[in-house]
Order: structure tokens, then sequence, then C-alpha cells
């Protein structure tokens, strides 16, 4: 005998670990009453008892939120193996080493994992035109697709931009209401020169477009920044790299100087980009990021993955930064699933509360793919995806 089904309007009582409605600060534990396919209420699940005791409670477990944002991924490397290797040796060694698995094939499979996961928004950074031909018109993927600009020689940077500029204009007239945007990407600090990382980052102000840039992602960043060498320099292509990494900044590495200071110099920061990974930082590179309004994205498990290090979650929210979470791609993430990185992030913060890594997922990746957060509240229609499967 299986048991009846309750009728229609029965309020159920949905009780998890984590409650983000979309607002506040969220419940932990939570509950949300749901009747009739709209919610009713939320709250505390003692409360929510007592003022709905004709409920019939389901302990889902975990956490009920929005959808969570995947705010920074690379869906056409999701053919990849994944392989967990120091950063420095992972970019030859599996991102150029595996490069004929880069791809619409891959980015297709990738948008349709997140279709699966029922992600709420993506920050998808596209390494091809014809990664971006095959992404820029698909219905079911919302948020930011950045086109990604890769060139270390200044002498070759308004050639790089002139081409950039023109295939952006022609993809502008392909963005749809509702579907994805088009943003860009310097890749990071030390692979785009100083001509060309200031050009796009002017051009996409003034046009409006959003901008993503991996910063200061492994130790070996700041070490190349502070004197020209180290292992990330060892590691180069050469044929991809001038002779000096002055010749790259468009200045002479010192001491003091980091990739966070680098682009603020530049006068980059003043476009607002949002910044990936911002691991090896320090106290003055986040005064920076605070006083420019910049968000940031990290990626918990990626970081882990490529021996990168912390990122300073506290340290960041002290001084007022909003904060996403992304997976990166499957070949240092290992899945598209953020709700992945949420859990590992709770592992690796356990002084934080919970509720604040929820809420980076859902909120602070709309902010940083420019998409509204839906609300769990009284007269929304309720859906099941609210229910995470992973991430408790
Ligand atoms: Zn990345």
């Amino acid at each position: 005998m299986t048991a009846p089904t309750p009728a229609p309007f029965t309020p159920r009582l949905l009780i998890c670990g984590v409650l983000y409605t979309g607002m506040g600060g969220g419940h932990a534990p939570g509950g949300v009453v749901v009747v009739g396919g709209t919610v009713a209420a939320t709250g505390d699940p003692a409360q929510l008892r007592e003022a709905y005791p004709q409920a019939r409670v389901e302990e889902v477990g975990g956490v009920i939120a929005p959808p969570p944002i995947n705010a920074h991924t690379h869906l056409d490397m999701s053919a990849y193996e994944f392989q967990a290797l120091p950063y420095f040796r992972w970019l030859p060694e599996v991102v150029i080493a595996q490069r004929e698995l880069r791809g619409v094939a891959g980015a297709l499979a990738g948008a349709g994992e997140l279709a699966r996961l029922g992600v709420g928004g993506v920050g998808d950074i596209v390494w091809s035109p014809e990664v971006m031909d095959a992404l820029l018109t698909r219905e079911d993927l919302r948020g930011v697709l950045y086109f990604e600009v890769l060139n270390t020689f200044a002498e070759k940077a308004d050639e790089v931009f002139t081409g950039m500029r023109r295939r952006v204009e022609a993809w502008r007239k392909l963005e749809r209401p509702g579907g994805p945007r088009l943003g860009l990407t310097p890749h990071t600090p030390f692979t785009v020169s100083h001509r060309l990382m200031k050009l796009v980052c002017d051009y996409a102000a003034g046009e409006g477009l959003p901008l993503q840039i991996h910063v200061a992602e492994h130790p070996s960043e700041p070490e190349l920044f502070a004197t020209g060498a180290g292992p990330l320099w060892d590691h180069r292509l050469l044929p991809f790299w001038p002779e000096t990494f002055a010749q790259v900044i468009g200045r002479t590495p010192e001491p003091e100087l980091t990739p966070v200071r680098y682009l603020d110099e530049l006068g980059v920061l003043a476009a607002k980009p949002t910044l990936i990974h911002m691991v090896n930082v320090t106290p003055d590179d986040i005064a920076r990021v605070a006083r420019a309004g910049c968000a940031v994205v990290s990626c918990p498990r990626s970081n882990h993955h490529l021996e990168c290090g912390t990122f300073r979650w506290t340290a960041f929210a002290a001084a007022g930064v909003d904060i996403a979470l992304g997976t990166d791609s499957v070949a240092s993430g290992e899945s598209l699933d953020v709700r992945g990185d949420v859990a590992f992030a709770r592992d690796l913060y356990p002084q934080l509360d919970p509720r604040v890594l929820v809420r980076a997922a859902v909120k602070g990746g709309g902010r940083v793919v420019g998409l509204p957060t839906p609300f769990i509240r009284r007269g929304e229609p309720w859906s099941e995806t609210y229910v995470w499967s992973q991430g408790d």
C-alpha cells in the first residue's frame, strides 16, 4: 500500500539545514510552507509547525535557496580530463596539452550539463569565436559569455583589439532579451600586454560590457610581478612571450608590485572588472579592490586542486567586497555543479556561517552576471529546484 497523495491544498512544510530566500541573511535551520504550488510562509521551522499544525512535514535536509549561479567557468573545456597539478604546470600540461579537446562540442556538452543541473545563470569564459557563435543564441543559458583575449606583445595590441572589436560589434546584434549577454575577458594581467589590457577594459567600460579577469590565482603570479621571474616565467611557452616580463606589463617588476596594484595603476580597476580567484593578495590589494567596487569570484575546489592557497573570505567580506562562487572548468574544478563548491567551502571555512556561502552562490553570483535573484516568499510561486540536491 502506498500512502495516499495529499490533497493539492494540504500545506507542505519543508525543513532544511540552511534557508536563503533571496533576501536578508537566511535561516539555519529553515522552513518553507508551500500551499498548492505557492509559498505561504518562510522562517524558523518550530514557529512554522505551530502556525501550520495541519502541514505535512518533509525533512529535505541540506539547502533551500534559489538556484545558484556558476559565476566563473570555461564550458568549452568540458571535454577535458580533470587533473590536479600546481597551476604553473597545469597551464602547459593540461590546458595547452589537451587543446584539441577545447571547442564547440565541449561547450555544448557543458551548457547541457548546466541546464540539467538547473543552474540559475553562468559567467562563462569563451576562448574561440565558434564557441561564442554556438552559445550566444542558446535560450536555455542566462548570464554572461566573456570573450577571451590573450596576447603578451604590446606591439600587437592594436591589431588584436581591432579584430576583437569587429567580432564584438557583430555579436552584439545576436544578443536577445532573456538570453546570455556578451562580455569580455583579458585572460590575466601577465598573459595580456599592458596596452591590450587597457584598450579592452576602456572599450568595455565605454560600451557597458561586463568584464572578468583572472587575478592572483597562484603564488607564482605575485612573484612574477615582484621579480620578473619564477616558475610561471620558467614554464611559459617561449614563442608566445617577449624577452622580458617588463615588456608585457610596460614597467619594471619590483618587490612592492602586485598584480592588483599593477591593474589599479594602469587604470583597469576603474572599469570595475569582476576579479576571479584573488587568492594571493595583500591587505593593500583588498583595500584597492574594495575602493574600486569590483566584485570577486572564488573557485574553492579549483584553487585547492591547483595548489593556489586559500581565498581570504573573511578579509574580503570585512572590506565590503561582493563575493560570488564559480567552479572554473572541469579540468581543475572537477564538475560544473557550483553546489559542490558551496559544500567544499563549508569544510574549508568551518568558522563561516554556511548561510553566507549560500548567499554568495545565489545573490553574489547574480550581481556578477547581472541577473535578478528570485525570492522565496509569501505569494511567490514555489519551484522544486529550490531544494538543492547537493551542498548539504
Ligand atoms: Zn578560469
